[in-house]
């Protein structure tokens, strides 16, 4: 059997990356989800264990310590990190795995596993980025601030990445997105 293709997706918050994740598990019938752990506190309607695995900063920090994350990071004042063990286990059974984090959990993951590939999602221009980030509604106005500044350092890197798709409309987005996993697969 062969191993599974292990993609991450990344690229500002508020890009559309959550969109674009969910409808690519509906739509990929060998994508499986990697559940994070996050120090943030839930948003409403989200659960422990299906959205993320809401910790303590403790809880958090002893995970870090035992060599439990395949990578982690602090973004806009929350840890977030992929718990390793879940995802080799897919990746060894032929599944195909889907990381929605960072750039710098990406860079990470690129260093610790080369075979991953990595895409960066790109807003079709800052101001409509920032238009997005204000319409969620799910940040204060401190928090957007915060959200659109690291958006300005993160999409300076995002010539590191393998590939790079405009998320202007959600339908190509997807897409592309697809076509980069078959490609990939040899389909
Ligand atoms: P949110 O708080 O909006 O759910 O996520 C904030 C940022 O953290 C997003 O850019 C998201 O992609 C990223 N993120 C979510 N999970 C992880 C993770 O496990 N590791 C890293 N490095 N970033 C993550």
């Amino acid at each position: 059997m062969s191993k599974g293709l292990l993609i991450v997706l990344s690229g500002p918050s508020g890009v559309g990356k959550g969109t674009i994740y969910a409808r690519l598990l509906k739509e990929l019938s060998n994508l499986s989800v990697s559940i994070s752990a996050t120090t943030r506190k839930p948003r409403a309607g989200e659960e422990h264990g299906v959205h993320y695995y809401f910790v303590s900063r403790e809880e958090f920090i002893a995970m870090r310590d035992e060599g439990k994350f395949l990578e982690w990071a602090v973004t806009v004042g929350n840890c977030y990190g992929t718990p390793s063990a879940p995802v080799f286990e897919k990746l060894n059974n032929g599944i195909d795995v889907l990381l929605e984090i960072d750039v710098k959990g990406a860079k990470q993951v690129k260093e610790a596993y080369p075979d991953c590939k990595t895409i960066f999602v790109l807003p079709p221009s800052k101001e409509e980025l920032a238009k997005r980030l204000m319409g969620r509604g799910t940040e204060t106005k401190e928090q957007v601030k915060a959200r659109l500044e690291l958006a300005n350092s993160e999409l300076m890197e995002s010539e590191i990445f393998d590939y790079r798709v405009v998320n202007d409309n959600i339908d190509v987005a997807v897409n592309e997105v697809i076509d980069i996993i078959k490609q990939n697969k040899g389909e």
